[in-house]
């Protein structure tokens, strides 16, 4: 190991004071607030970096941005990633970032909420991912408590009926049977959540793929719109 170089190389307390600044800029970017990264810097030449330049303060900025992204954390925009560190410079600031809140790292934590994931994994498929990410072998189990519906079996058994195996958004027939029946999905136009109806003025027979249409798509308030207009029965609640 160079040890001179790395006498004169950034201490932890002075990596630890820029990534602070960065993180509080990185804040107030996500924030909407304005900063001037010019104030920023010379607030740590006037503190704990004084002995560095207005220049290598910048470019341990941009280093910081490179590890946030190859953590996949967001960075901030203003920052172009400069991958050239100093020796071990980007484990240890890994290491001080790893003790830190990251602004928006939230958007990409893992979460047990299937609607979070899918919108969270939409924002980041959106801004697009550098890294191939490496996954957890044993992703943590986390006990949910939902709250849930008894639902009469009669109504499902009757709008499945109606609907003979052609599902009502789409007009295709069921993909597969179950229990030797076309398998459709019972859907609450109004949903249960809503304080909808468990009746057949307020439930459709769907495909699984008009099912999900419904509860995800983008266009899903149009979408509920159609089937008012095209199954008779529904009433709107
Ligand atoms: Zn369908
Ligand atoms: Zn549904």
């Amino acid at each position: 190991m160079d040890t001179s170089k790395e006498r004169s190389g950034w201490s932890d307390q002075e990596l630890e004071a820029s990534i602070d600044a960065y993180l509080k800029m990185m804040s107030s970017e996500q924030n909407g607030l304005t900063f001037k990264k010019s104030v920023e810097n010379q607030l740590l030449r006037d503190g704990p970096l004084s002995k560095r330049s207005a220049s290598s303060i910048e470019y341990r900025m941009q280093n910081i941005s490179a590890v946030l992204e190859q953590m996949d954390f967001p960075r901030i925009e203003g920052y172009m990633p400069a991958k050239n560190f100093g020796m071990g410079i980007g484990q240890r600031i890994r290491n001080i970032l790893d003790k830190k809140v990251v602004p928006g790292a939230g958007e990409s934590a893992p979460t047990a909420h299937h609607l979070t994931l899918i919108s969270r994994a939409a924002n980041l498929q959106k801004k697009g991912l550098k890294v191939e990410p490496k996954g957890n072998a044993n992703p943590q189990q986390v006990s949910v408590t939902t709250m849930s519906y008894a639902r009469d079996p009669k109504i499902r058994a009757w709008v499945a009926e109606l609907a003979k195996g052609v599902c009502e958004g789409c007009g295709q027939n069921a993909p597969f049977e179950v229990d030797g029946l076309p398998f459709l999905e019972v859907h609450h136009v109004k949903h249960l959540a809503q304080k909808g109806s468990d009746s057949i003025t307020n439930a459709v027979a769907l495909c699984p793929n008009c099912h999900r249409r419904c509860h995800l798509s983008s266009d899903k308030h149009d979408f509920k719109l159609s089937l008012y207009r095209k199954v008779k029965r529904l009433i709107i609640e």
